[in-house]
């Protein structure tokens, strides 16, 4: 045993230097959601370089892509998710080019000892993490029908290097009011957008203390007219829904929906709602993150378990993670707690020599875990029963309605 993970950390190393350049060319060429060409690009390259075939354009999305790597016999599949897209104005503010050179060098370096293990293991590339919730589109599409266990890291800061961290659900809404310009001095002659948009605020702040603790709905106006002597014919506003579960997200948008129907019937304009996928809350597996945890100790590396009162955001790993168990964990590529995700500083970490560091410690501690879970039989049914009991029923029987 001891010798395959000695086999897979010698592997990842001998890359170092290929997943250093992904990491880094990645990160020089910033791509948005769905527009990661050049990124998946050179992913697709080194891991063909590395004799795997790669499926492009996986699950019906463009710059999706998986590659497999099969054991000796048949058994479960482990799956590294790779995220690669940048943000709107500060590059790779949230550090996933090295999310993605970290999943290529678990993939690689457990993919060097699959000849000894049962199961499969494959990386999926999935897009549009920070806005378009590519791995929601990709569950639709059922691009992970076939995969049992879930597996990435994320970049902190502030020398965080933590396990089983939540996410909260969430949910982005954006909400247009159609009325009818007129001269300010005649308010009366027109239909008043901005108005709606408006009330549809006071009225989410009336609800306010009828919500839970964990909900939170935070608006922007995003237009609001262009000039003080109209009455602005067109308006519109935006929301970010969180809470606790997918399921209470649902009900807090069924609560915006009233708001706005009010807001047309009082004001007469007329509303269109856009809703995002919602980014389900995520459920961390215990087990998984302790297989993980003692992996990065023989690593010299000390992880913790988070503050359970501490806020969480949201991603997309979180629908993943009701389907199937998984883990997200943290590692720290600055030890300064002054920098926060989405900033140009933060991004200048995502290319620092501590960056990369842990990019390959990631690496090979998501091997080393994968590789437990192919090895052992009675870690894999600890993980599915610490599944099973973790997921609310209410998702479990959502599945079944579905399938019956
Ligand atoms: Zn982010
Ligand atoms: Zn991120």
């Amino acid at each position: 045993m001891a010798g395959s993970k000695d086999k897979i950390v010698q592997r990842v190393d001998q890359i170092a230097d290929e997943l250093r350049t992904l990491a880094l060319e990645i990160h020089a060429h910033p791509e948005l959601g769905f527009k990661e060409y050049t990124a998946v690009s050179l992913i697709c390259g080194l891991l063909e370089k590395h004799g795997f075939s790669v499926q492009k354009g996986y699950g019906g999305l463009e710059t999706s892509f998986r590659a497999d790597a099969k054991g000796k016999t048949d058994g479960p599949t482990v799956a590294f998710l790779a995220e690669y897209d940048a943000l709107n104005g500060c590059g790779h503010g949230c550090g996933h080019n090295l999310i993605a050179a970290c999943s290529v060098g678990a993939f690689l370096g457990l993919a060097a000892v699959m000849n000894d293990l049962a199961g499969n293991i494959c990386i999926i590339g999935t897009p549009a993490e920070e806005g378009g919730s590519g791995k929601v589109k990709l569950l639709q599409a059922g691009a992970f029908a076939d995969v049992d266990f879930a597996m990435m890291m994320h970049p902190s800061s502030g020398g965080k290097n933590m396990v089983g961290r939540g996410g909260r659900a969430a949910c982005g809404v954006e909400v247009e009011f159609f009325g009818k310009g007129a001269h300010s001095s005649v308010p009366q002659n027109g239909i008043n957008a901005l108005s709606a948009v408006i009330h549809v605020f006071h009225q989410i702040d009336l609800l306010r203390p009828t919500f839970e603790p964990q909900d939170n709905i935070n608006g922007i106006i995003t237009e609001g007219g262009t000039a003080a002597n109209i009455i602005p014919p067109y308006a519109k506003c935006a929301f970010c829904v969180r809470a606790d579960t997918m399921k209470r997200v649902e009900e807090l948008l069924e609560i915006i929906r009233r708001c706005v129907a009010n807001a047309e019937a009082l004001i007469g304009a007329e509303a269109k709602i856009k809703m995002e996928d919602i980014a389900a809350e995520r459920y961390s597996n215990r087990p998984m993150n302790q297989a993980f945890k003692d992996n990065m100790q023989l690593l010299g590396i000390e992880m913790r378990w988070p503050d359970p009162k501490e806020l969480c955001g949201s991603s997309d790993i979180g629908n993943v993670s009701i389907k199937m168990p998984a883990i997200h964990d943290y590692l720290a590529i600055t030890d300064d707690p002054s920098i926060q995700t989405h900033t140009a500083e933060f991004a200048a970490c995502a290319a620092s020599p501590q960056g990369i560091a842990a990019c390959l410690n990631g690496a090979k501690g998501l091997a080393m875990t994968g590789f437990d879970i192919l090895s052992n039989k009675q870690l894999q049914s600890e993980i599915k029963e610490y599944y099973r009991q973790q997921i609310p029923d209410f998702y479990q029987n959502e599945e079944a309605d579905q399938e019956g």
